[in-house]
This record gives C-alpha cells, structure tokens and sequence, in this order.
C-alpha cells in the first residue's frame, strides 16, 4: 500500500491520485481555513453566543458521549463561555464503562446537566448487525465513516435536533475534530431543507433497513412545518479553536477524566468501534477514520507519524470478536 507523503491517505481511498512528490490530489486541493478565517468564525461565535444566552431554560443542547472532543467542548462551553449547558447523552448500549463513569464525573465537576437517551437493546443490536453487513449510506459518506458510526451519529443528530425543538433550545453543539467537519459548516442554521436531506440519506434508508421503528428516533415529516425561526443553530467549535490531542488529554485529565482501556485507539468511548473499522477495512480496504485523521494531520494538529499508528495498526481481535458476539454477527479475523 501507498500513502500519501503529507496526510495518511492510502491509494486504496476513493478518487486518490499522487503527484511526483507523492502528495495526495486531496491535500493539494482541499484549502485549509486561514488563521484570519478562524478569527472571523470565532468572533461571529461569540456574537451568536451573546445574541442567544440566557433567553430559554438551556442555552445549548450538546451531544456528548464522554469521549474527549465532545467533554472537550462541554468543557469549553462551560468554563469559558459560561453557558447553561444540557448535555445528551445516546446511550446506544455500547458505551465503555469508564465512559459512562466520565459522563458523570465531567456533567458534575463542569456543573452541567445530563440527560441519558437509551432505545431498547435488542432494537440497537438488531439495528447495528444489519448496517453492519450492508452498505446503505452513499459512497461519498462511507468514505468518511464505517456503516455502524454512521448509523449512531445519525439517529444522535435526529434525537438531538428534535430535543432541541421540544425544549426550544437555541444552540446545538457538536464536538467534531477539524478533520471530521469542515469550518465552512462549523456555525449553521437548521432548517427544514437541510432536515430533508438528511431525511432521504440517512433516516429513509435505516427506516427501510431496520424497520418502521427506527423512525421515532429522527424528526417526522410534520416536524418540518415548524417555524424556522425555532430551529436552533448547529455549532462545532472544535473547528476554528486550537485542537491539540495534547492539550485535550491534558486538560480534561486534570478535571478528572479517564482514558478507557477496553475501547479502539480511535474511540474513547465505544466499544463497537474495533469490530466497526475492522469490517470497514476488509469491505473498503481503507480505514474508516483515514479521512478524518488526514484532516488533522493537514490542519497541523497532528504528527503524520502518530496519525499513521492511529489509522494501520490492526484492530485488537479480543474487541472484535467481543463485539461481534454482542451483535451476533461472524468475523473472519
Ligand atoms: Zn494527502
């Protein structure tokens, strides 16, 4: 395999091609945000915020799983924004233990609520062993994600924005690494025909997959007629503030943190992630988080050489196969 000489990118990726210097056609056409760039979003951030705070019972709804990035962000939009935070948790019945013991010790020490959103087990088993062995999304996404996180995130940004709407909660923050979503999409108002969109690629295919059941945990078409002056603004800090994996641990670990041992290098919270990449990799012959982690190695804020031990080192087989006993599915190792 050959990879790219500036990101991780392998010649496996979808569209690849090298120059003569060995640098991928990706590298040299996806620009990066300027650091003008970056201050101008975070001084629109910072408007927004004043425009939005205190008005409702929560300022923000944040999609949080107690993994780094998104304790990160709670972190931030805690301590210095001061924002009255409710932080949703998707409990999709895979969560490491230590994770779920961060969700409590972090909400607590950063004096956020907590809300937990479990479906019924057997409902995400049966939904992830299905995604697991078929590929419903569209290429263009799977390049991006594994089917299995790519189901998660969708029914999490469903739950999220309908929370958001019930509770008429102004703000919804992600904790997206700059490698997973772009700047340009870092501050963004939901309306219903972005809702559309995401209704046709993601909540119609798993509805059809998995079954009509599936269908409450998105927005229903009704839902759409909602005023769009109630629809909240998506924000992801992450993409236009400093991202140092260093500097994260550091901080978060300080507040009393802990990294888990039982998950994926790539998850600090999932344990379905080894047995996700793991299918990925033999379908698509490229890592699912090859795209992201080539993003952070482009922004600057990751070593090549610590992203390609992220992205090629095999997958830990005791995590698969538990996994895979878990969703009742075979993996040849
Ligand atoms: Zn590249």
């Amino acid at each position: 395999m050959i990879f790219c000489s500036r990101c991780v990118l392998p010649d496996t990726f979808p569209g690849i091609s090298f120059d003569d210097a060995g640098t991928c056609n990706y590298c040299r056409n996806i620009p990066l945000p300027s650091q003008e760039e970056k201050r101008v979003h975070l001084k629109k951030f910072e408007d927004l915020l004043e425009e939005k705070r205190g008005k409702q019972t929560y300022d923000c709804l944040l999609a949080f799983s107690g993994g780094k990035d998104s304790t990160y962000t709670l972190y931030l939009l805690r301590k210095k924004y001061d924002l009255n935070v409710l932080a949703f948790v998707f409990d999709n019945g895979f969560i490491s233990e230590t994770a779920k013991r961060n969700i409590q010790t972090m909400t607590d020490t950063l004096g956020a609520t907590h809300i937990i959103f479990r479906p019924p087990f057997d409902l995400m088993r049966n939904t992830f062993s299905l995604a697991a062995g078929k590929d419903i999304y569209s290429p263009k996404t799977l390049d991006r994600a594994s089917s299995v996180c790519t189901t998660c995130i969708g029914m999490v940004k469903g739950m999220i924005l309908k929370t958001a709407l019930a509770n008429n909660i102004p703000l919804v923050a992600f904790g997206w690494s700059p490698g997973q979503a772009p700047i340009s999409s870092a501050i963004m108002q939901t309306n219903p025909r972005l809702q559309r969109i995401s209704h046709r690629t993601v909540r119609d295919p798993l509805v059809a997959l998995a079954g009509d059941e599936i269908r409450r945990y998105f927005l229903g078409d009704e839902d759409l007629l909602i005023d769009p002056s109630r629809w909240p603004v998506n924000i992801h800090p992450l993409a236009f503030m400093e991202y140092d994996e260093g500097v994260i641990f550091d901080t978060i670990s300080s507040l009393g943190w802990e990294k888990p041992l039982d998950t994926d290098p790539n998850s600090t919270n999932c344990l379905l992630n080894a047995l996700a990449n793991h299918l990925h990799r033999k379908r698509f012959s490229f890592h699912p988080y090859a795209w992201e982690i080539a993003g952070i190695v482009r922004s600057g804020s990751m070593s090549r050489e610590d992203a390609m031990e992220k992205v090629y080192q095999d997958e830990d087989m005791d995590m698969v196969r538990l996994a895979a006993r878990a969703l009742g599915i075979e993996v040849d190792s």
